[in-house]
């Protein structure tokens, strides 16, 4: 009895699995608008910690062409190092990772 209930719970499973695709899932995640994050205070904890700067001090290596940035060709973007803020594309942070 146990056993038929559990094959038709994971078969109910599985077909919801089908029907609703993880992409859907993620999709329907309330996200937040870069335009909504608050710039990053270059004099926070987290910011100093990485000794994150708005201007690079090296016009090749800003956010913009980090492997993290999440802005794209906007003038500001998420990093996921700060979480609850934008980076600006000219910045730079010692966790700088060259975009492939
Ligand atoms: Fe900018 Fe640092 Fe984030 Fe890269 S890891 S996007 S350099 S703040």
């Amino acid at each position: 009895m146990a056993d038929k209930k559990r094959r038709q719970l994971m078969g109910i499973m599985g077909a919801s699995a089908a029907v609703i695709p993880v992409s859907a899932l993620v999709g329907a995640l309330p996200s937040r608008a870069q335009d909504d994050l608050p710039l990053v205070d270059p004099t926070s904890a987290q910011a100093t910690a990485l000794q994150y700067v708005e201007e690079s001090p090296n016009p090749e290596q800003v956010c913009s062409n980090c492997s993290l940035y999440q802005g794209g060709d906007a003038e500001q973007g998420p990093c996921p190092l700060f979480p609850d803020n934008a980076v600006l594309a000219s910045a730079w942070c010692s966790a700088y990772v060259p975009a492939a």
